[in-house]
């Protein structure tokens, strides 16, 4: 760099040689000069560069040449000391600087060098940089497709739409020619041709499933670059001069179907896909990129998800579909069987009704026959008849009953009544036969029990008859105690669930009946409430008994909010029968005008009714000469009418009592009876009016006093009942219940 001409100034001087040097050092003093201002230059602006004193350095060796240069320019001619002393210095400061600067540079070199190493890391970093943020913004691109994609995909539940947009987006997004999806037929062997984007619900495209091709794409789950000339490519018109564009193809997954079967597409046992085809446009150089790949890729998987979705829809909506059905025909059957129920009880109400009249002629009359002059035979053999009509009866009033309380039409007849007289009346009704048997009865009411009681009077009774009646049936010799207390809530069935919830108004009567007859054995226990049990003793087998009284009983002390039980040690050990019911507390302005009486033989059994005129209204022959033939005995003198017609041409103030069948031809009871107030509107004017029914419904007793009539009598009618019914009558003017 430095080049310094010195020129002897003793020699003869070549003027333009001179000249030309001269202003060469000119320049290049200049240009010497002008490098420092540039570094000074750099060295203010990079704040970062290293070696500033380095450069300051090499500053001072560049001026320095410069300034050798330009004092060149007094020494072309003669010059003086000064200019040589000068000069001399300044070279020697130049040659000192730039030995300096060598010898720096020598030592920071491999510094610039590792400079350099890093600057050239982090170019390749920086491309590498470049690189990774075009696979982002790739992925973000791919990223924002798949999501537009699934959008639309997802934004239905029907799968057909579902596989058709799929084939139009990703025909619009990648810029396909065609793109087709092939499902796996029902038979499993082959592809069918299902959807493509050209071609409205292709039919009859079918690829064997077993192909290479086929077998390549299902195997893999990325997206396979396959030759156009495959069969599952080949949907393009082939044209003159054909040059194909590439083609791919992927697996969709048909999820769910091995667990939701589908009606229209087969039945699939393992994992099965199906295959979606798609083509570049021909005649063009476009190749598959890879993020194009992955889109396709990412889009087949949502694919298998959204028609999992729809499966799982379709499922549902099968089933829901199925579960409607189920419901329509559910309430057919409880319709039909309601009907069913209905047609029951008619028929049960008709048969009752229709089998009490020629009861009530066999009972009625064989009780009159009783009556009579009867050799010892004949007695028995009329009491055998009055005994198994009796039972008859009580068989078709239990009957009705457990049909009624089966369908929960049978309710409760609340009143109030005397809680003490119910089981007085009990040891009366079965006292006669126990005294047969010599079994001796004790009746035990517990001092707290009230005399009176809210509740159906009637119930009670029966189920306290039917329990006491039992331990009468099944015993041999020994007694029978009847026991009733009230209930304390710890006396209740000990170790049961039972509970009873009692309010201010309300008690618990506890009712046990107690024998020593036949016993239970404990496998039989459990099976005696349900209808028609009988236990496997022989002598339960020949009391001739039906097997419906407890079943009846359990119904009757459910409805009281009850429970009953029986107790036995086992056989010809004895049975104790237990039953809680609850009654209400009776306020004492409830208690009953008409103090119950029982109507027995006792009361009435020599009361007859000389001269006392009566009608009888009854369309059937039978039982109209039956009940004439009762009231004959009992002294009345009687009329018989068989029709309502009849009834008002002959009914006069004389008659006493009018019996009256409620449910005959023509002019029925009731109407008969509306005619009758009208011609006798003051009650004293006119006869008693009684209905004789054979319907046990409430209702036909409730319709009967509606219309005013005083009292209701159900057939068939013994002698006794007659007598009893006719003595109430006569002494209150009405019946206080159905007899
Ligand atoms: P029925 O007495 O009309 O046969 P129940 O329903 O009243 O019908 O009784 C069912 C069965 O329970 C009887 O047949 C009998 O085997 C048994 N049973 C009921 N009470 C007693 C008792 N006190 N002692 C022995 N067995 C009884």
């Amino acid at each position: 760099m430095e080049t310094c001409y010195c020129v002897d100034l003793q020699w003869p001087a070549d003027e333009l040689l001179m000249k030309y040097q001269y202003i060469s050092d000119f320049f290049i003093a200049l240009a010497y000069f002008s490098i420092p201002l540039e570094l000074i230059y750099f060295v203010k602006k990079s704040a970062v560069f290293p070696y500033r004193w380095v450069l300051v350095q090499f500053g001072a060796f560049i001026v320095l040449c410069g300034a050798t240069h330009l004092i060149n320019l007094w020494t072309f001619s003669i010059h003086t000391r000064t200019v040589a002393i000068v000069m001399t210095t300044s070279k020697v400061l130049t040659a000192l600087v730039s030995c300096a600067t060598a010898l720096m540079l020598v030592h920071i070199i491999p510094d610039l060098l590792s400079v350099k190493t890093r600057e050239l890391f982090l170019r390749n970093k920086a491309e590498e940089l470049d690189r990774e943020m075009g696979i982002i913004r790739t992925q973000e691109e791919t990223g924002r497709h798949v999501r537009m994609l699934t959008h639309e995909i997802r934004s239905t539940l029907d799968r057909h739409t579902i596989l058709k947009t799929t084939l139009v987006e990703l025909g619009r997004t990648l810029g396909l020619e065609e793109c087709a999806l092939w499902m796996p037929a029902r038979t499993g062997l082959e592809l069918q041709l299902s959807h493509t984007l050209h071609h409205q619900s292709p039919v009859g495209f079918t690829v064997p499933i077993q192909l290479p091709v086929i077998n390549q794409v299902f195997c893999s789950n990325r997206a396979i670059k396959i030759s156009p000339n495959s069969p599952v490519a080949r949907l393009r018109p082939l044209a003159g001069k054909y040059m194909p564009g590439e083609v791919v193809a992927v697996r969709v997954p048909l999820l769910h179907l091995t667990n939701f079967q589908i009606n229209d597409w087969p039945e699939l046992s393992t994992k099965r896909y199906a295959l979606m085809v798609l083509m570049l446009p021909s005649n063009s150089a476009r190749q598959w990129h890879v993020h194009e790949l992955e889109l396709v890729e990412v889009v087949a998987d949502q694919v298998a998800v959204a028609l999992s979705h729809a499966a799982i829809l379709e499922e549902s909506m099968r089933a829901r579909d199925l579960l409607m059905e189920q419901n329509v025909a559910l309430d057919h059957a409880r319709r039909e069987a309601e009907t069913a129920i209905r047609a029951r009880n008619d028929f049960l109400a008709v048969m009752n009704h229709e089998m009490r009249t020629p009861m009530h002629a066999i009972i009625a009359l064989s009780s009159l026959l009783q009556e009579t002059q009867l050799t010892p035979d004949q007695r028995l053999m009329v009491e055998t008849v009055l005994k198994s009509s009796n039972l008859l009866a009580t068989l078709i009033n239990d009957v009705l009953d457990l049909s009624r309380l089966e369908d929960g039409s049978l309710e409760l007849d609340l009143g109030t009544f005397n809680l003490h007289a119910v089981f007085r009346e009990v040891v009366n009704l079965i006292k006669p036969i126990a005294s047969v048997k010599k079994l001796s009865v004790s009746l035990c009411l517990a001092p707290d029990i009230p005399l009176y009681a809210v509740g159906d009077e009637k119930r009670l009774m029966q189920t306290v008859l039917n329990v006491a009646g039992n331990a009468v049936k099944f015993s041999k010799e020994g007694s029978i105690s009847i026991t009733a207390s009230i209930a304390k809530s710890e006396s209740l069935r000990q170790g049961s669930e039972f509970y009873q919830v009692l309010s201010d108004d309300q008690f618990s009567l506890r009712v046990q009946v107690k024998d020593g007859g036949s016993g239970l054995s404990p496998k039989d226990i459990p099976k005696i409430f349900t209808k028609f049990a009988q236990s496997h003793s022989l002598e339960s087998r020949n009391s001739g008994g039906t097997g419906l009284g407890l079943a009846i009983c359990k119904r009757f002390v459910n409805l009281m909010e009850g429970q009953i039980w029986i107790e036995s040690d086992g056989p010809g050990k004895g049975c104790t029968a237990i039953f809680v019911v609850k009654l209400g507390v009776a306020d004492h302005s409830n208690e009953p005008n008409h103090r119950f009486l029982p109507l027995t033989q006792a009361n009435h059994g020599l009361a007859i009714f000389p001269g006392l005129k009566v009608l009888v209204t009854d369309d059937n022959g039978v039982s109209r000469m039956a009940t004439r033939g009762l009231l004959v005995h009992l002294g009345c003198d009687v009329t018989v009418v068989s029709s309502g017609d009849e009834c008002l041409r002959v009914i006069s103030q004389e008659y006493k009592v009018l019996f009256m069948d409620v449910c005959i031809p023509g002019m029925d009871g009731y109407e008969v009876m509306a005619r009758l107030q009208e011609r006798f509107p003051m009650r004293h004017e006119r006869p008693l009016l009684v209905a004789l029914t054979g319907n046990t419904d409430r209702l036909t007793r409730e319709n009967c006093l509606r219309i005013g009539m005083d009292g209701v009598i159900l057939k068939p009618v013994s002698l006794e009942k007659m007598r009893s019914a006719l003595s109430q009558l006569l002494e209150h003017g009405t019946l206080n219940e159905t007899i």
